[in-house]
């Protein structure tokens, strides 16, 4: 079932647009989050993780959302760890 999706000013530049399932308050473009999701990952599972297509982080608003909370805090529950496996597979599956 195709998800509605709201286009929503990022609420730092103001300027780029970003693609949203939900509602939220604060969105950032990728632009404006890049240079968080490009810090070092030292963590070789959290490293594995992460290595998605680079287009996957552009398209996809709550996989910067889980990439950049890793980034702040360093840990993910499981829970945010299987949500963003599943949303990549589900984008992957998508588009081939
Ligand atoms: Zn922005």
């Amino acid at each position: 079932m195709p998800k509605v999706q709201f286009k929503m000013k990022c609420s730092r530049c103001r300027k780029n647009y970003v693609l949203t399932t939900q509602r939220r308050e604060i969105l950032v473009c990728y632009e404006c989050q890049k240079p968080y999701l490009d810090q070092p990952i030292e963590d070789p599972r959290m490293k594995k993780l992460f290595d998605i297509p680079e287009e996957l982080y552009k398209e996809n608003n709550f996989l910067r959302h889980i990439k950049a909370n890793y980034q702040r805090f360093k840990t993910l529950s499981e829970k945010q760890r299987q949500a963003f496996e599943q949303t990549v597979q589900e984008l992957l599956s998508e588009s081939s």
